[in-house]
């Protein structure tokens, strides 16, 4: 079977450098394009990538890439393609998706139905099974997807199952959770490091407070869960074993954090507390039940993240603007602190009462929401009490 691989990690708009970043101090060189991080590995890649990748949504295997313009192009195409040396006999192989965009070859349910034959038609004769005779498809599970973009096919096997945001911690959310590997992602694009007090003034089910105590423990994502490719016969699991002590062997326990978050909604915080405790970090993080209006602290430069209510979301309008009103006046005290505030209001920075440092575009889902950055006063690290 195959050793070696062309990979891609596909990641939500706007944190392709972040996926970038962490794919390279994996150890692989990678290129970024839209929404998409290219890398090269064998099964140890595979396995590092899944587990410890905090901000990318999936790790696909890139069988091929060819241009179809027509039917018989696409059927030609994915027939060439080797696929004795990933679908051992009686894999199932299902064409999960197939999504064509700007091409030729727009009838999805099509594509997929001639990327099945042209692989059925390869395995037949690989396998010397009767052509007319289908093939079983009793074993392990290897999802394919076909991605047709400007008359270019692309052939891929997913390697991670559900996506990665799924980190096996959940156990209950609230109206509104932020994705997993999204909330990570923005703390990889924050000042914050883990000796710093980090706060999220309105945590719902945790989801901020709990990545940043993975990150601050260097706790892998995804400890916590299984991966499509382990149940793939052909994997060896010793490799994925492997990788998996390892990273248990570099999770540090010891380190100290100073991470806290608060709700208004005492029911949110219970649900915190319960996936926190479900992640193993239950005496880690402090989640209490507060309106963010009351938060004080002496404590010298912090991090505040928070994704507060928005209009479309959780609250009506007057409520949100006296809520991001009152946020400006609790927040601006807090000068060393640098706060970074996700929500889709546009009307944000005139709410809070400052314009914000920074700004960032990103889709909470799809709705468009922006990051606003405010960065803290500096403070010499001798004047950090703690
Ligand atoms: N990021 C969270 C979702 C936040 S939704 C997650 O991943 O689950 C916004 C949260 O703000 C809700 O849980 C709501 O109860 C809380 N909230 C609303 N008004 C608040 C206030 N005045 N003070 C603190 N929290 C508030």
């Amino acid at each position: 079977m195959k050793e070696h691989f062309k990979l891609v990690a596909t990641v939500a708009a706007g944190f392709e450098s972040v996926v970038g970043k962490e794919v390279k101090s994996l150890g692989f060189d990678c290129q970024i394009d839209n929404g998409k991080v290219y890398f090269e590995g064998d099964i140890e890649a595979i396995a590092k990538t899944n587990l410890w990748l905090r901000a990318a949504d999936r790790i696909k295997i890139i069988v091929g890439q060819f241009p179809a313009r027509t039917f018989e192009e696409l059927f030609q195409g994915v027939n060439a393609l080797d696929w004795e040396n990933y679908l051992p006999l009686g894999a199932k192989f299902p064409i999960a998706k197939a999504k064509c965009v700007k091409s030729k070859l727009h009838n999805e349910p099509s594509v997929q139905a001639i990327t099945k034959k042209a692989i059925v038609k390869k395995l037949q004769k690989h396998y010397h099974r009767p052509e007319g005779v289908p093939l079983q498809e009793i074993g392990s599970e290897f999802k394919i997807e076909v991605a047709i973009l400007k008359d270019i096919a692309t052939i891929m096997i997913d390697t991670s199952g559900t996506s990665l945001f799924k980190r096996g911690y959940r156990v209950g959310k609230g109206g509104a959770p932020i994705k997993e590997n999204m909330a990570a992602a923005i703390l990889e694009l924050s000042n914050w490091y883990p000796d710093k007090p980090l706060v999220d003034p309105t945590c719902g089910s945790g989801t901020f407070c709990i990545e940043a105590a993975l990150i601050g423990m260097n706790i892998a994502p995804g400890f916590n869960r299984s991966f499509a490719f382990e149940e793939w016969s052909w994997v060896n699991r010793d490799i994925v074993e492997g990788v998996r002590n390892q990273a248990e062997a570099c999770a540090n326990y010891d380190v100290k954090l100073d991470i806290s978050g608060f709700d208004i909604d005492g029911r949110m915080i219970e649900i915190a507390k319960k996936n926190a405790e479900e992640a193993g970090l239950a005496d880690i993080i402090t989640f209490k039940q507060m309106r963010l209006q009351d938060f004080r602290t002496a404590k010298l430069n912090g991090v505040i993240i928070s994704n507060p209510p928005y209009g479309e979301r959780l609250l009506d309008d007057k409520a949100v603007d006296i809520l991001y009103n009152e946020m400006g006046q609790t927040f601006q005290a807090l000068k060393t602190w640098s706060k970074f505030i996700l929500t889709s209001d546009e009307g944000f920075e005139k709410k809070y009462g400052q314009q914000a440092d920074k700004k960032r575009k990103l889709y909470n889902g799809t709705m468009k929401v922006e990051l606003y950055q405010f960065f803290g006063e500096r403070v010499k690290r001798s004047q950090i009490v703690r």
